[in-house]
């Protein structure tokens, strides 16, 4: 028994995907096993199953799978959302509760796990209030914790649904934020429950999931994502 990194409680607990498999299965479906966590050539350990962590209970772990992960499985994967908009274009009728905290939920998730490591990902006093929003189903107001996507595409034009990269800090001079990759894109995290906009943040404030149900997604060459991250540090903990 440890206890539940999201509802405190003593459980026993599961493995849990950090990121969901779903997200894996394209590297599954065009190669069979996972050979890379990014473009890094020279990352060669085989991760075809995930990247997992015993975290949560089985019942947050059920949870999360049904409140945020089966509805952008359905929206944006299955859905096709990214083919069937033209860049710079909204994306429609999405539930923006269930959508924001899909990814604020990753984001948590990575946070909350070992936290041995001097180099662990770290939210620090905005892990909690990540943790109640997951848990509470609150994805807040459209400036809370936003996140925006950039579209990674390759130079053949297809969509990079085969690029996986944990999260990055980074900080822009405001506040602090993140970086993931997943889903065909790369998603930019604003770390701050109440971002204060000024006029030349209107183009990307657009860009964040709004309560009315839309985002805009931008693209940009794969060659140009920003994310990276620390390969043998992730295979150390999430592999071993
Ligand atoms: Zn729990």
């Amino acid at each position: 028994m440890s206890q539940c990194a999201l509802c405190l409680e003593e459980r026993m607990l599961v493995e849990s995907h950090l990121i969901p498999e779903y997200l894996f299965r394209p590297l599954y479906d065009s190669k069979h096993q996972f050979e890379r966590l990014t473009a890094n050539p020279n990352f060669d350990h085989s991760m075809n199953k995930g990247i997992r962590y015993p975290l949560l209970c089985a019942k947050c772990d059920g949870g999360i799978n049904t409140a945020y992960e089966q509805p952008f499985l359905k929206f944006w994967m299955e859905g096709q959302a990214l083919n069937r908009t033209l860049c710079n274009q909204a994306i429609k009728d999405l539930d923006y509760a269930k959508f924001k905290l899909f990814h604020l939920s990753i984001l948590w998730r990575f946070a909350a796990c070992d936290k041995r490591y001097a180099d662990h990902f770290d939210l620090g006093q905005h892990e909690e209030p990540l943790r109640l929003m997951v848990k509470n189903g609150d994805a807040g107001a459209f400036n809370s914790y936003p996140m925006f996507p950039q579209m990674l595409l390759k130079q053949d034009g297809s969509i990079a649904y085969d690029q996986i990269c944990i999260p990055t800090r980074n900080f822009n001079g405001r506040y602090l934020g993140a970086r993931m990759v997943y889903a065909g894109c790369q998603w930019s995290f604003i770390i701050s429950p109440n971002v204060v906009l000024e006029d030349k943040d209107a183009v990307v404030s657009a860009a964040w999931p709004h309560p009315f149900g839309q985002i805009l997604v931008t693209s940009i060459p794969l060659e140009e994502c920003r994310a990276h991250c620390d390969l043998e540090q992730v295979r150390k903990r999430f592999l071993s």
